[in-house]
């Protein structure tokens, strides 16, 4: 019998227009949570939420950006549906596709202003109101195998999830003393807007190229393989677990098939 993982549960989700974080608004909604779909893009957000055709979801525009958006986000979020259980920090940008012979330093910082200082907004107002109720939230955050490795993503996209990978450690050093879980997860190559417009590829050729180079043959990533690692970090089924980094890679950043056996 299928049992509600999130029933009751109120969730922010940001860049939940689109891709990874749309998937697991749909995933969060029919496991019986109150979402708020957050972005930037009104008119997809918009759809997401009259797809999702429930009166436990809505939109509310926020550029992780601009501090003051991130925190009228969150209010909103507690005026609407009365708590804050689950941020799902999710937002990013690829950034600027350049080496580093060519670094576009501007574009740095944006990917940096969005991937970094937008998340640490992010797990800063929704952290407020889960410690001001004393509520037990959990916070998610997506970073990326380019959180972990090297030349699997441009340069200031690379260097944005490494330092989200410290500061979800960091934020969870400190909010664990109030029964606050921080984790994040570790995404290989999934077709979504954001890959496909930075390799100028469609989904198709996106899947073809990260299965060539996936550990984990027979299977092509897909967001809801995502949102399911979302999913289990947001609900009860991982109660104990802070501070962790869940790479859903397939195996991609452990093993170096150079040495073969056979
Ligand atoms: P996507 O482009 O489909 O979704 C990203 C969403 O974030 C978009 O709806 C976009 O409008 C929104 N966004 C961008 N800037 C924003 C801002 N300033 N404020 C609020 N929203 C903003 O891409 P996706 O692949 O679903 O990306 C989601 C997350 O997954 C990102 O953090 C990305 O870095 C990460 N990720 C993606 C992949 C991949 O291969 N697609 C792999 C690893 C990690």
């Amino acid at each position: 019998m299928f049992k509600p993982r999130l029933e009751g549960k109120v969730a922010l989700i940001t860049g939940a227009a689109s891709g990874i974080g749309e998937e697991a608004a749909r995933l969060f909604a029919a496991n019986g949570a109150f979402v708020v779909v957050a972005d930037i893009q009104d008119e997809l957000g918009l759809q997401v939420v009259a797809s999702i055709a429930s009166e436990r979801v809505s939109y509310f525009h926020c550029d992780v950006r601009d501090e003051n958006q991130v925190e009228q986000t969150v209010n909103y979020t507690l005026e609407k549906y009365g708590s804050l259980d689950v941020l799902f920090s999710n937002a990013g940008i690829m950034g600027p596709m350049t080496g580093i012979l060519d670094l576009d330093i501007q574009g740095f910082d944006d990917t940096m202003i969005t991937n970094v200082r937008g998340v640490a907004a992010t797990i800063k107002h929704a952290a407020r109101a889960m410690v001001a109720r004393k509520l037990r939230g959990s916070i998610i955050c997506t970073t990326s195998v380019a959180g972990l490795l090297g030349g699997t993503g441009p340069h200031a996209y690379t260097t944005s999830k490494h330092a989200l990978i410290g500061l979800v450690r960091s934020a969870c050093g400190e909010l664990g003393a109030h029964g606050i879980r921080v984790n994040s997860i570790s995404p290989f190559g999934v077709a979504t807007s954001l890959s496909c417009k930075a390799y100028k590829l469609e989904p198709n050729e996106i899947e073809a190229n990260s299965s060539a180079i996936a550990n984990l043959k027979g299977i092509a990533l897909k967001t809801r393989h995502v949102a399911d690692a979302a999913l289990f970090l947001a609900s009860d089924d991982s109660l104990y677990v802070s501070g962790h980094n869940l790479v859903v890679d397939g195996g991609f950043t452990v093993v170096d098939h150079s040495y073969s056996p056979n």
